[in-house]
């Protein structure tokens, strides 16, 4: 498992093993998201989908959860 400098907790430390989604979105995490950072957007992306009533499936929803996704790891994506 490769070593990131993560930009949400801003530590260094063990990454992802694999992009976690296709495109940009997973290339930034893989190079910029922590694992434990990773696992706290897991529990927080169930309580965005629920508030905001996202269905993923749906691409404008599933675009609107990743712009969540890209604040709270405070990726330098949109
Ligand atoms: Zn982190």
């Amino acid at each position: 498992m490769a070593e990131v400098q993560c930009a949400r907790c801003g530590t260094r430390g063990p990454g992802l093993e694999q992009p976690p989604m296709p495109g940009r979105y997973g290339e930034a995490i893989l190079a910029n998201t922590c694992a434990e950072c990773w696992k706290a957007w897991q529990t927080e992306q169930t309580l965005v989908i629920n508030h905001y009533r996202l269905r993923p499936h749906i691409p404008y929803d599933r675009q609107q959860l990743y712009r969540h996704m890209s604040e709270f790891l405070k990726l330098d994506v949109v």
